[in-house]
């Protein structure tokens, strides 16, 4: 018979690591900060995984919150707004070889096109993920979340547009890659009560937003994130992973 093992070890953290785009910082960019290098990407990986952090999926992260358990272990799920073609081409390889998976969340309305959102406010043009690309991505393993249909600001829309940009987004998704798609996004981080109940209605199961935090200490239509940027290396990681445990009221 198997003796019980003595649990001496503190609980983990869950944390829901959020990046935008991959690459070398342009500094031509209003959001020059969102770009981080794919070297950087692959030692934060590594770095996460040489402190004993175990990549994890987002759906499992909220499956343990449901049960307001913290996990065994520290833990981290990676995450991509907007669905961008650097993360594609240099992120997603860079977990795959590492046996890891993440979510993307995909502006349903644009797909293959440009970050129309963010070039009519003044900044670069970048270009996103392809049908094939989303759906070949889903097929390996990824999971494919909406970020809605148009990047919108979904707190300043009326009723009738709020629920098309829930709704078909959603069945846009599905249709693309022929599963449920349970994850959401908040595009800017931008929510209220009417939002989020919307949110709830469309279908979806749980949603990240952009608030600092470490995940299973809110619902989870409001999951905190650690948002990832261009100068995070090693030490400069944690560091804002413990930040991210204190905001959320975590010891340590
Ligand atoms: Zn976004």
């Amino acid at each position: 018979m198997r003796r019980p093992v003595l649990e001496k070890q503190r609980p983990g953290t869950s944390a829901v690591l959020l990046y935008h785009r991959i690459g070398l910082p342009k500094l031509s960019s209003l959001v020059a900060g969102q770009y981080v290098a794919p070297v950087l990407f692959r030692l934060q990986l590594d770095y996460l995984t040489a402190r004993s952090w175990g990549a994890t999926s987002l759906a499992h992260v909220v499956e343990r919150s449901r049960f307001g358990k913290r996990p065994p272990r520290d833990e981290f799920a990676v995450t991509f707004d907007d669905a961008y073609l650097s993360v594609y081409q240099h992120a997603c390889p860079a977990l795959a070889d590492r046996g890891m998976t993440a979510t993307i969340f995909v502006v349903a309305d644009r797909i293959g096109g440009i970050n129309e959102w963010d070039s009519a406010a003044g900044d670069r043009r970048e270009l996103l993920m392809t049908a094939g690309q989303i759906r070949e991505m889903s097929e390996a393993g990824f999971e494919i979340g909406s970020h809605t249909l148009t990047h919108a600001h979904l707190t300043d829309l009326s009723e009738e547009s709020l629920r098309r940009e829930l709704v078909d987004s959603r069945h846009r998704l599905e249709d693309l890659i022929g599963k449920d798609v349970p994850a959401f996004s908040y595009p800017y981080g931008e929510y209220d009560d009417r939002v989020l109940a919307a949110v709830i209605l469309a279908g979806y199961k749980y949603a990240v937003s952009t608030k600092l935090g470490v995940a299973g200490r809110t619902g989870v239509y409001e999951i905190p994130r650690v948002n990832v940027r261009w100068n995070a290396i090693g030490p400069f990681l944690m560091r804002k992973i413990r930040r991210a445990r204190r905001a959320t009221g975590l010891p340590r």
